[in-house]
């Protein structure tokens, strides 16, 4: 059930939904996403569907990961996206699609041994391009900024303006937002304000308060 065969449904599958990114398309069939997940979930690991990695958490649906980074990606002849912050690592299956794709990238995740485990798949699968915190994204890393773009894989109640602070001007941001009901949201930081767009309705985790050991 990890053949190739099986990937290239799930890769013909995102092309149908409309994800037309050359550069998204190719890390999302190298990257193998039964790595991310305990034996038991294996079969099912190239179903476009979320699936749970323990902890009350959930591996991201790779629909939803495509259009996340597609988005993040979109204006990269303009903008390039060198740096970047991902928040909830959580497996690390987002997290290793993404650094396949920028330069350099920061990732956080508050729940230590999902962090750990993540490191440890991701060193194994000889990804070198990424510096790992224990930590609270709503804090983003400020030591670290600024960033080109930050992606969030959990859905805090509102905007947290601190991770607008840490984008450069022509940065991107793309998150959920929302309690019981949430939105994808995409905004573009500009020399001017802040430039907003609505990219659907999207169910992830809540981004919590402070770090859990
Ligand atoms: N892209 C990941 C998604 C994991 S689910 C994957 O495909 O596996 C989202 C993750 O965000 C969870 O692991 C959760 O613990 C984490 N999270 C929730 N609130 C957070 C916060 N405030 N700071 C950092 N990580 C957070």
């Amino acid at each position: 059930m990890t053949s190739q065969r099986t990937r290239d449904r799930l890769i013909s599958r995102l092309i149908n939904l409309g994800i037309n990114d050359e550069r998204v398309l190719q890390v999302m069939r190298a990257v193998p996403r039964h790595c991310f997940l305990d034996e038991a979930m294996g079969t099912r690991s190239y179903e476009d569907t979320a699936l749970p990695i323990g902890y009350g958490q959930t591996i991201s649906q790779p629909i939803v990961v495509a259009s996340m980074t597609q988005w993040l990606l979109a204006d990269t002849q303009q903008q390039p996206m060198n740096k970047v912050l991902e928040i909830g690592t959580g497996s690390g299956y987002q997290t290793a699609i993404l650094s396949l794709l920028v330069s350099s990238l920061y990732t956080v995740e508050r729940i230590e041994p999902l962090m750990n485990k993540a490191q440890s798949i991701l060193t194994q699968l000889e990804l070198d391009n990424i510096t790992f915190d224990v930590s609270d994204g709503h804090w983003g890393w400020p030591s670290m900024a600024p960033f080109d773009g930050i992606i969030s894989a959990a859905a805090p109640e509102k905007l947290p303006e601190e991770l607008i602070s840490q984008l450069r001007t022509g940065g991107r941001l793309v998150m959920p937002i929302g309690e019981e009901e949430q939105l994808l949201y995409g905004f573009v930081k500009t020399s001017t304000g802040i430039k907003k767009t609505c990219l659907g309705e999207v169910l992830f985790v809540p981004m919590k308060q402070g770090i859990e050991a």
